[in-house]
C-alpha cells in the first residue's frame, strides 16, 4: 500500500514556528512519514496573509528556498519528485516522496512566465486561488460575485496542462470551478475539499461539482479539518468515513483520495485554540486509522489502497508523466516531448551548418566576441 496526501500546509507553518521538516511540533514531519507504508506528501507553498496582497513572488521563493534546504538536509529520507517515475524510485529507496505545490495563484502576479519558472523550480500542482479573488479567478470568499476564471485564468489552466502541472480547484469560487471544468482537458483535482451535503461549508463541494470533477478523471482529497467534516458537535474518524462514502456514492470510489490539510491553521487567528483535527487523529501518524476503519467496514484491500493513494497516483502519472529525460530536464509530458523533438531537429540543423553555431558558454549561447574571450580565459 502507498499513501498519498494531496495537501498540507506544514511547510509554511514551520516558517512561522522556526522548526524544520524532519521533527517538529506540527501535524506531520518526515520522521513520522517514513515509518510504515511508503508515502507521497504534497507540500504546499501557501501564500498566507499579508503576502497574498504584496510581495507574493518574493514570499513564494522564500518558501520554495526553505523547502529545498529541507530536502537537502533530509536527502537520505526524502526526495522531491517531479514525475511518477521519481515517486517509484523514492518509494523503492524508502524515502518520503515529496511533491511541491503552490496554494494561491497570486504567486504568478498575473504572469505566465512565472508559472513556467515555478515549473522549472519543481512545482507540479497549483491551487488557482486561496479564499480571495486574484488575477486568475474569484475564491470561495467572494461569495455571490459570480466571478469565475478571468481570461488570464483560462490561459493559466491551459499552460499548466501543457507543462504537466495538476490544476487544483480547492478554494475556488463555484463559477471558477465550472469555468475550469469547461477549460480543462486533463484530470482536475480538489486536493482538500469535502461534501457540502454533509457539511454545508463554502469550502466544500456540491453534488454536481463532485460528479463533474470525477468526469475529468480527477480525484477529491477528503479534508481532515474539523470545520469541513461536520458543522456541529465533535468530529471523529467516522466523519471522515462519511465523506469518503458520500463522495464515492456520487463519483465512484476511484475518484476519492485524501488531502489532510494538516497544519492548515497556519493563517488562522485562533491558531491552536479550536480543535483542528477530528478526535482520534493527532497528525500524520494516525492516518492509517482511516484505512483500519474502512477495513472494519468490509472494504476490500483493493478499494482501501485506491482511496489511500492509487487514485491520486493515477492522476499524477497522467498529468506529470512517467518521467523521461529530454533536453529540458525530466519531463514526461507530451507537449514538452514534442518541443524536445523540435530541439533535436534544431540540433541536427546546426550540426549540418556549423557556420550558424555560436560559442556555447557556461551561461548558454554567447555570440559576443568579448564574452567569448572572457569565457576562454576562464577555461585556461
Ligand atoms: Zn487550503
Amino acid at each position: 500500500m502507498i499513501i498519498v496526501d494531496a495537501h498540507c500546509d506544514t511547510l509554511t507553518k514551520t516558517m512561522s514556528t522556526g522548526e524544520g521538516l524532519y521533527k517538529n511540533s506540527c501535524h506531520l514531519d518526515i520522521s513520522r512519514l517514513t515509518v510504515g507504508h511508503p508515502r507521497v506528501q504534497f507540500f504546499a507553498a501557501f501564500l498566507e496573509r499579508p503576502f497574498d496582497k504584496c510581495c507574493a513572488v518574493k514570499r513564494i521563493l522564500e518558501i520554495i528556498d526553505a523547502f529545498y534546504r529541507e530536502m537537502d538536509k533530509n536527502r537520505q529520507r526524502a526526495a522531491l519528485c517531479l514525475n511518477y517515475g521519481d515517486i517509484v524510485k523514492a518509494a523503492g529507496e524508502k524515502k518520503l516522496a515529496c511533491i511541491l505545490s503552490i496554494e494561491g495563484g497570486e504567486a504568478l502576479e498575473g504572469e505566465l512566465s512565472l508559472l513556467r519558472i515555478y515549473y522549472r523550480l519543481g512545482v507540479r500542482c497549483m491551487g488557482l486561488t486561496w479564499n480571495k479573488r486574484n488575477q486568475i479567478a474569484d475564491g470561495v470568499d467572494d461569495g455571490d460575485s459570480g466571478g469565475g476564471l478571468t481570461p488570464f485564468g483560462r490561459k493559466v489552466v491551459r499552460e499548466m496542462e501543457a507543462l504537466g502541472m495538476i490544476v487544483d480547484v480547492s478554494h475556488l469560487s463555484e463559477r471558477g470551478f465550472w469555468d475550469v471544468i469547461e477549460t480543462a482537458r486533463r484530470p482536475v483535482i480538489a486536493s482538500h475539499s469535502n461534501a457540502m451535503k454533509l457539511c454545508p461549508h463554502r469550502r466544500n463541494l456540491k453534488d454536481d461539482q463532485i460528479a463533474a470533477l470525477a468526469g475529468t478523471g480527477g480525484v477529491i482529497g477528503v479534508n481532515l479539518y474539523h470545520g469541513f467534516l461536520r458543522q456541529e458537535g465533535k468530529a471523529g474518524i467516522w466523519d471522515v468515513i462519511r465523506h469518503i462514502e458520500y463522495i464515492a456514492g456520487i463519483a465512484g470510489l476511484e475518484h476519492v483520495g485524501l488531502g489532510s490539510d494538516f497544519d492548515g491553521d497556519v493563517g488562522s487567528r485562533d491558531w491552536g485554540q479550536t480543535p483542528f483535527l477530528p478526535e482520534g487523529i493527532r497528525g500524520a501518524e494516525d492516518m492509517e486509522k482511516i484505512f483500519e476503519e474502512l477495513a472494519r467496514l468490509n472494504y476490500s484491500q483493493a478499494q482501501i489502497e485506491a482511496v489511500a493513494g492509487l487514485n491520486f497516483l493515477r492522476v499524477i502519472r497522467e498529468v506529470l508523466g512517467q518521467g523521461s529525460l529530454t533536453p529540458y530536464g525530466p519531463v514526461g509530458n507530451k507537449a514538452y516531448q514534442e518541443q524536445a523533438e523540435g530541439a533535436k531537429e534544431e540540433a541536427k540543423h546546426y550540426a549540418e551548418h556549423p557556420e550558424l553555431d555560436v560559442c556555447q558558454g557556461p551561461f548558454g549561447h554567447i555570440d559576443d566576441e568579448h564574452l567569448q574571450q572572457e569565457v576562454k580565459k576562464g577555461e585556461d
